[in-house]
């Protein structure tokens, strides 16, 4: 049964209408307009209207009306005035106060119920088509209407040429996790708005993803990176203290008896590419990326028999101790030898593997192999070094990590301290609460914890004085671009000097010259890894080298 609200001082007044209605609604009542609020304030939710008288003792109905108007939530509640029966310029002015209809005194029993469903029901429908049509948060239009309309305008607009931008914002999850989520959700309302605001009538938007958008607009003849700038103001606006970048793409329909998601999927895929460079925020899509795509096909279709047929080979790269400059670890890579695609680079198939979740059996057959690997050297009489094995982000969240891991040394008879696992920068700023935690719980364990990649994305000091980690892994982009100039030195300098302030001993990746090499020594990092001393290699090769069989 729908609740409803029944406002007059006159206790009869208030019977009356409680006999006409009782059967149809559940009925609290109030005596006076301030009695009423309180009700509303508890109970917004749940009352379908408000039956209100307007001369009473306290709070009349109009002060009623006028804090309904204001207040978000109470607002919704649809209201009908009770009035006496000459009683025009009430009737007017309780009106523009926002109420929804009028009774007027002595009741028509029939009458008041009809009006009164009239108004409910009028409210509900008008609720529920702007729920689905708006997005409730930044008011564009929600993605199954946003597709629907865009249809509609290209169906009724033959001649007209059409473009679909989609705009994603990047490392939107951050924002949430540094600033708050208020401040995410103010960041996605201001773009919202500065897209309503450019568009006007040239185009219409609409909400697609949590932090994707799209946009039907008429074709332009020109896009520049200037031509999104009106976005970055409108983030530029708010206090938050990294930058945010939006990447753009641009589908210009060629062929507009496509559905619009598929469009939207298309310009999202330009959108894509163009993620994580810097210079460069927008992309148009063309038929390489469907060739792209059919490329990803193979490697799907392809990845499950590899992993039988045993075609991922685990190369190892020595890290190299500097005071003794002799092999202190090595890092374990992933390498795809197929017999007809050839050698395959990992930055071919693991983002792909990220993605579709194929990267958890990956990761677990390579660390399954360093093990064996290392169980062997062992056997041979070998001092072992201990070996880095990549973890990547789907595997944090694999509630079996630990267990798994643990499996693993018991089965090869290893010490924990002997598998150190690398993991990814990002990972830590993307996942914090979830990543701390299985952090400690590995560590516990007794493996080896290094971040990898530091240098590369955001690093959040606050994450580094939180989260115990052992060892810090400096970005080889980081070493390579930071050497070049005398300011870069420096930055590098106060990364080396924080780390050791830290108490973390660092391996710096990526090193291939000798001038390289002097730097990091003279600013006294411990470990490199880097083709300057060797690349990653086969099993027997890397026998070879360590122990020189
Ligand atoms: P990463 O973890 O940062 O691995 C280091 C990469 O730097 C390796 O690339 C290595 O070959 C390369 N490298 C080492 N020294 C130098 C140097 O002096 N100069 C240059 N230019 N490069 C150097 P690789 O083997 O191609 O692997 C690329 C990425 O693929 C890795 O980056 C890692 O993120 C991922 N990956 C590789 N194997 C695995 C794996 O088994 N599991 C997972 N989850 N990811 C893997
Ligand atoms: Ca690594
Ligand atoms: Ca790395």
């Amino acid at each position: 049964m729908r609740k409803i609200l029944v406002v007059d001082d006159n206790d009869i007044n208030r019977e009356i209408l409680c006999q006409i209605l009782n059967d149809e609604y559940e009925i609290f009542e109030a005596a006076d307009g301030q009695e009423a609020l309180d009700i509303m304030n508890k109970q917004h939710e749940n009352i379908s209207a408000v039956l209100l008288d307007l001369v009473m003792p306290v709070m009349n109905g109009y002060k009623v009306l006028e804090h309904m108007h204001a207040d978000a939530f109470l607002s919704k509640i649809p209201v009908i005035v009770a009035t006496g029966d000459d009683a025009e310029d009430a009737e007017m002015q309780a009106l523009t106060l926002g109420a929804h209809d009028f009774i007027v005194k002595p009741y028509k029993p029939a009458i008041i119920k009809q009006r009164l469903r009239n108004t409910i029901n009028f409210r509900e429908t008008a609720a529920f088509v702007n729920a689905v049509e708006r997005d409730e948060l930044t008011g564009l239009y929600s993605k199954e209407f946003f597709y629907r309309k865009a249809e509609s305008i290209i169906r009724d607009h033959e001649d007209q040429d059409y473009d679909i931008v989609c705009g994603d914002i990047e490392r939107f999850k951050l924002v949430n996790e540094l600033f708050g989520v208020k401040m995410g959700n103010q960041l996605l309302q201001n773009v919202a708005q500065a897209l309503k605001t450019q568009m006007g009538e040239h185009g219409i938007c609409g909400r697609i993803g949590s932090d994707l958008f799209a946009c039907l607009i008429k074709r332009r003849s020109e896009y520049s990176s200037d031509t999104f700038s009106f976005i970055t103001d409108s983030i530029d606006k708010l206090p938050i203290t990294i930058t945010i970048n939006v990447s753009y793409g641009i589908y210009q329909i060629d062929d507009k008896t496509l559905p619009v998601s598929i469009m939207c999927d298309r310009a999202l895929m330009a959108c894509n590419s163009v993620k994580g460079i810097y210079d460069i925020n927008y992309a148009f899509y063309d038929n390489k990326f469907m060739e792209n795509l059919r490329a990803e096909q193979v490697i799907i279709d392809n990845m499950k028999s590899a992993l039988t047929d045993r075609q991922f080979l685990v190369y190892y790269q020595p890290k190299y101790d500097l005071s003794i400059e002799k092999p202190a670890g090595a890092e374990a890579l992933v390498r795809w030898i197929h017999p007809e695609l050839g050698f395959m680079p990992p930055n071919d198939f693991i983002p792909l593997f990220e993605r579709n979740g194929f990267i958890t059996d990956l990761d677990i057959y390579v660390w399954d192999t360093a093990c064996r690997d290392m169980s062997d050297w062992i056997k041979a009489g070998h001092q072992p070094i201990p070996i880095s094995v990549n973890v990547s982000r789907a595997d944090i969240y694999n509630p079996n990590l630990t267990v798994i891991l643990l499996d693993l040394i018991k089965k090869y008879n290893l010490k924990p301290e002997y598998l150190h696992l690398e993991i990814t920068e990002t990972a830590y700023t993307e996942s914090s609460a979830q990543l701390i935690n299985i952090v400690n719980q590995l560590k516990a364990l007794g493996f080896i914890i290094e971040m990898d990649d530091f240098g590369s994305g955001y690093s959040s000091l606050n994450m580094l004085a939180e989260i115990s980690i052992d060892i810090l892994k400096l970005d080889r982009g980081f070493i390579q671009n930071e050497m070049t100039n005398e300011k870069s030195k420096g930055i590098l300098n106060f990364v080396v000097g924080l780390a050791k302030w830290l108490k973390l001993p660092i391996v710096a990746e990526g090193v291939e010259t000798k001038e390289q090499l002097q730097t990091l020594k003279t600013l006294g990092c411990e470990y490199v890894q880097g083709y300057y001393y060797a690349k990653p290699m086969p099993k027997a090769e890397f026998e070879k080298h360590v122990w020189g069989e």
